[in-house]
């Protein structure tokens, strides 16, 4: 890592309005903007309906944008989210692997509806995709009516409760495979980077095997630091994205001002000067 990217602020992983995040992508850049992020990606899950306008107000206020986005797979079972960037918006690979993820989210959504019904609350379907509008539906909007109505005291007693993953049964297996994805994807000249690794329930061992298949596959990256993440964590990220030959990202994975999300531009700092970046060679 050069020393003079060290101390620049770059922040690859965050959301807006058109999935799970609250600000509108212009909002939120104008508060990357704010906080003195120099390079900035929006990856709103399974959504690139924010990339355009979010990179016509980057080039208003001079802020370099690089286009991303956090898909869902799965991998023996696991939900798994990889952050795609520096992509081109009208790559048809993944524009098709984005279109078939909001058909999965829906199918889920009905299905997530059903399963809150067998536990004896209402049917919220409508009113989920109501609340989601134009954004791509997923639990949040679930968790916030389950708060608004008074079922529990706030989305992350919703999680707990309802609809955690050791709550979903066999809607965890609803994505397409981490193998399917990258190898669709490896060829496309993109980064494909494995989101926030310690965030799964994987043992270290496992979770080397889930990076041996990533970089088998064609992915090139993965986030080392991403939100307030343990620095002990961040320490073993590092070293493992040597280990693997994957190259570190970072970001905030910042959704609103709201719950545990870091601010745009905050994470754990990285340390380690072995660590090949993700956007080195990028501009
Ligand atoms: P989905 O995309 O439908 O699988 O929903 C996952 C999203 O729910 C994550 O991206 C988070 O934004 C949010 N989430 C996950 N766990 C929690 C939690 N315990 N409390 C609040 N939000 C959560
Ligand atoms: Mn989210
Ligand atoms: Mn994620
Ligand atoms: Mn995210």
């Amino acid at each position: 890592m050069p020393e003079t990217e060290r101390y620049r602020k770059v922040d690859l992983h965050s959301h807006s309005v058109c999935s799970d995040g609250r600000l509108t992508p212009t909002e939120l850049v104008d508060l990357a903007v704010e906080q003195q992020v120099s390079l900035f990606s929006l990856t709103d899950h399974d959504s690139i309906a924010g990339l355009e306008e979010a990179r016509q107000r980057a080039q208003q206020k001079g802020l370099v944008f690089i286009n991303g986005v956090e898909l869902s797979t799965q991998w023996k079972g696991i939900p798994l989210h990889m952050v795609a960037l520096d992509f081109d918006l009208d790559n048809h690979i993944l524009q098709q692997l984005v279109a078939n993820n909001q058909q999965v989210r829906m199918g889920r959504a009905r299905s997530i509806a059903d399963l809150l019904i067998k536990k004896g609350l209402p049917d919220l379907f409508d009113e989920a995709v109501e609340r989601a509008g134009k954004s791509q539906i997923g639990r949040p909007h679930f968790a916030s009516l389950l708060v608004e109505k008074g079922f529990v005291k706030d989305a992350n007693k919703a999680f707990d409760r309802y609809l955690g993953n050791k709550h979903l049964g066999k809607l965890r297996d609803v994505w397409p495979e981490l193998e399917t994805v990258l190898s669709a994807l490896a060829d496309q000249n993109m980064a494909l980077v494995l989101a926030h690794p310690k965030r799964y329930p994987l043992t270290v061992t496992k979770l080397k095997r889930l990076l041996a298949d990533f970089k088998q596959w064609g992915g090139n990256g993965m986030e080392v630091a991403s939100g307030n993440e343990r620095p002990d964590h961040v320490r073993l990220l590092e070293r493992l994205s040597v280990e693997f030959g994957l190259k570190a990202s970072v970001g905030s994975d910042y959704h609103g001002p709201f719950g545990p999300w870091m601010q745009v531009g905050k994470y754990t700092q990285i340390h380690e000067t072995s660590v090949q970046l993700v956007w080195q060679n990028w501009h």
